[in-house]
C-alpha cells in the first residue's frame, strides 16, 4: 500500500483562485479591497522569507498589501503606535506581526494590542478563547489550513483517534481544539510525554508539530492513518524536511501531507481568508 499525497500546494492555490474571485465581485459591487498589513521586525532571513510569501499572496488574489519593514531596535511603544494606528485604519483588515520577534520586545503584548477583529493569524487571547468555547471566529491559520486539508481526503473524522505531536500556542493547541471541535478523541503529547511511539501507533490522524526533523518514525504510523507533518526543518544541504521519516511513513499511511506542499501553502491561504472574512463579515 502506498499513501495517498494531500496536495496542500493545489488545493491552497485553489483556494487562493476564489478567493481572487470573491475580492473581484466585491470591486464590481463597489465594495471595499480587503486590506492587510504586515510587519517585519529586524533582518531573521527565514521571516522575510515568509513575509514576502504572504505580500506576493496578496497582490495575487488582488487585495492591498501594506508593508512595515523596521529595523532591529524597533522599540516597544513605536510598535503599539503603530499597532494602534492600524487598529484605527478602516482600510486594513488584518494585522499580521510576523513572529519571532528581537528580544526586547514582548510579542504576547503586542498580540494582544491588535484588534480581536483584525487579528488575521488568529493568536490573540479572544480568538484562542472563541475557538476553545467552540465559537470559532478568526481561526489560527496553521490548524485551520489543516482542517480543510483533512476534509479533502473525504473521511468521516467524527470519533477518530487523533494525536497531536507538540502543544505550542500557534499549532498544537489550537489544533488539538480544532480536532475536538470535528468530533476526534484528541491527544496531545508534546516534550515530557512518555512512550510518544505508543501514541502514534493508536492514532487514526497524526499530527505533528514539533520542529524535530525524523522525530516520528514511519513504522510507528497505524496501517492507513491520516499523516499531517506540520514541521519545516531545513538539513545541511539546503533541503527541507519534516518531523516525520517521510519514506517509511510513505507504506504505512492512508494519507500523507508532503514537506514541502503540504500544510505550508494552506497556512499562507488560510491568513487571506480570514483576512477576507474580516473584511466581508466584520467590517462590513
Ligand atoms: P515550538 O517549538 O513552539 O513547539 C514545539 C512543540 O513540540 C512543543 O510543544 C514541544 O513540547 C514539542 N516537542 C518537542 N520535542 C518533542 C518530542 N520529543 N515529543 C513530543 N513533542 C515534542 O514549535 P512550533 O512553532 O509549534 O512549530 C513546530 C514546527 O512546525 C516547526 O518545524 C515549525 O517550523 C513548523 N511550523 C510550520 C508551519 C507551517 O505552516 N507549515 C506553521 C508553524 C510552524
Amino acid at each position: 500500500m502506498t499513501a495517498q499525497l494531500i496536495d496542500g500546494k493545489a488545493i491552497a492555490a485553489n483556494l487562493r483562485q476564489q478567493i481572487r474571485q470573491q475580492v473581484e465581485e466585491r470591486r464590481q459591487q463597489g465594495l471595499r479591497t480587503p486590506g492587510l498589513a504586515v510587519i517585519l521586525v529586524g533582518t531573521d532571513p527565514a521571516s522575510q522569507v515568509y513575509v514576502s510569501h504572504k505580500r506576493k499572496d496578496c497582490e495575487e488574489v488582488g487585495f492591498i498589501s501594506e508593508a512595515f519593514d523596521l529595523p532591529s531596535e524597533t522599540s516597544q511603544q513605536a510598535l503599539t503606535d503603530l499597532i494602534d494606528r492600524l487598529n484605527d485604519d478602516a482600510s486594513i483588515d488584518g494585522i499580521l506581526l510576523q513572529l519571532p520577534l528581537p528580544a526586547h520586545l514582548d510579542a504576547s503584548l503586542l498580540l494582544e494590542r491588535i484588534r480581536p477583529d483584525k487579528d488575521v493569524d488568529g493568536f490573540h487571547p479572544y480568538n484562542v478563547g472563541r475557538l476553545a468555547q467552540r465559537i470559532p471566529l478568526l481561526r489560527p491559520c496553521t490548524p485551520k489550513g489543516i482542517m480543510t486539508l483533512l476534509h479533502s481526503t473525504g473521511q468521516d473524522l467524527y470519533g477518530m483517534n487523533a494525536v497531536v505531536v507538540g502543544a505550542s500556542n500557534i499549532v498544537g493547541r489550537p489544533m488539538a481544539m480544532e480536532l475536538l471541535l470535528a468530533g476526534c478523541t484528541v491527544t496531545v503529547t508534546h516534550r515530557f510525554t512518555k512512550d510518544l511511539a505508543g501514541h502514534v501507533g493508536r492514532a487514526d490522524l497524526v499530527v505533528v508539530a514539533a520542529g524535530k526533523p525524523g522525530l516520528v518514525k514511519g513504522e510507528w504510523i497505524k496501517e492507513g492513518a491520516i499523516v499531517i507533518d506540520v514541521g519545516i526543518n531545513r538539513q545541511d544541504d539546503g533541503k527541507l524536511v519534516g518531523d516525520v521519516v517521510y519514506e517509511t511513513a510513505l507504506p504505512r499511511a492512508g494519507w500523507i501531507t508532503p514537506v514541502p506542499g503540504g500544510v505550508g501553502p494552506m497556512t499562507r491561504a488560510c491568513l487571506l481568508e480570514n483576512t477576507l472574512y474580516a473584511a466581508q463579515e466584520l467590517h462590513k
